[in-house]
C-alpha cells in the first residue's frame, strides 16, 4: 500500500477529529463559552437529565429525588413536554430546574440557522403555556454551530454542557455500568448529564433510574450535596415572563460577566438567583 492513501486517511481522522471537538465535545469553548463544570471547591454535583418527559422514569426519578430533598436540572424537549405536560409542572412545583433542549431533536434541524431559531423560538412557546421561562440551554449532541450562540442571546438563553455519565448509557444494559461511570466524573464541581428519555421519544430508562439511585446514595456517603445548574453556576435559571433579552440587556444576559466566570470555570458565588418558576 502505498503512503499516500494512509496520509489521506490520517488528514481525514485528524480533520473528523478536530470537527467533533470543536462541534460536539463537551469541553470545547471555540465557538462560544460552553460551561461544562464550576471549580466551586466545594464537595457539590448538579444532576442533569435530558429528553424528557418520559414517563414513567421522569416521575421515578422525581420521586426518589424528591424523598431525598434533592433537587435537579431536567432539561426538556418541546413535543416531550407536550406528551407529558403534567410531568414538567409537577417538577417544577418541586423545585427542579426546567432547561431547554429543543422542540424536536431532530439533528438535521440542529445545523442550520433557520430551523435552529424554530426549534427555540417552538420550546420556549411550549415552556411557556407552562408558564416557564427557561433561561438554560443544552443543544441536541451538545452540537453547537456558530449560528447557535447569536441565536441563544436573542432567545436569552444560555448554553449549558455537562459530562455524559456513560458512553452506553443508551444501550441500558446495567444500571451499575452506567453508575460507576457517572461516579467518575462526579468531582466537586461537575454537571453530570443522564437521559431520562431518548431523543424526546418514549422508551426504557429503568436502568438510569437505578444509577440515579446508587449515585446518590454513594455520593452522599462521601458527604457530597447536589443541587442545580443554575446554583451551581451562579446564573438565573428562568427569564422574567414574556421577555426575550437581548444582547443589549445588561443583566443576566448571556454576554453577562457572571456567565464568562462560569464558562472559564472562576468559582461562583453569588448565591440564588433563580427565580421562581
Ligand atoms: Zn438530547
Amino acid at each position: 500500500m502505498s503512503r499516500w492513501p494512509l496520509g489521506l486517511g490520517a488528514a481525514s481522522g485528524v480533520g473528523v477529529g478536530a470537527a467533533y471537538w470543536t462541534f460536539m465535545s463537551p469541553y470545547a469553548q471555540l465557538l462560544g463559552p460552553f460551561p461544562y463544570r464550576s471549580r466551586t471547591g466545594r464537595p457539590e454535583v448538579a444532576l442533569t437529565f435530558d429528553d424528557g418527559p418520559n414517563e414513567p422514569y421522569t416521575s421515578q426519578i422525581a420521586d426518589y429525588l424528591d424523598g431525598k430533598g434533592i433537587r435537579a436540572t431536567f432539561f426538556q424537549v418541546g413535543r416531550a413536554v407536550r406528551a407529558h405536560p403534567d410531568t414538567t409542572t409537577r417538577l417544577a412545583r418541586a423545585g427542579h430546574v426546567i432547561g431547554h433542549h429543543s422542540d424536536t431533536h431532530q439533528f438535521t434541524r440542529c445545523l442550520q440557522r433557520d430551523s435552529l431559531g424554530e426549534e427555540l423560538a417552538a420550546g420556549l412557546t411550549t415552556f411557556a403555556e407552562l408558564d416557564l421561562h427557561p433561561a438554560l440551554y443544552r443543544p441536541p449532541w451538545l452540537l453547537r454551530i456558530p449560528a447557535l450562540f447569536p441565536l441563544l442571546r436573542e432567545h436569552g438563553l444560555q448554553p449549558v454542557s455537562g459530562a455524559f455519565c456513560h458512553p452506553l448509557e443508551v444501550l441500558q444494559r446495567s444500571g451499575r455500568r452506567i453508575a460507576r461511570g457517572a461516579l467518575t466524573r462526579s468531582r466537586p464541581g461537575a454537571i453530570v448529564i443522564f437521559h431520562d428519555g431518548f431523543d424526546g421519544h418514549p422508551g426504557n430508562r429503568a436502568e438510569t433510574v437505578g444509577a440515579v439511585k446508587i449515585v446518590v446514595e454513594t455520593l452522599e456517603r462521601r458527604g457530597c450535596r447536589f443541587t442545580t445548574v443554575d446554583d451551581l453556576l451562579g446564573i438565573p435559571a428562568y427569564n422574567p415572563a414574556g421577555r426575550s433579552r437581548t444582547p443589549s440587556d445588561p443583566v443576566g444576559a448571556p454576554n453577562d460577566d457572571r456567565l464568562s466566570s462560569a464558562a472559564t470555570h472562576i468559582p461562583a458565588d453569588t448565591g440564588r438567583t433563580r427565580a421562581a418558576p
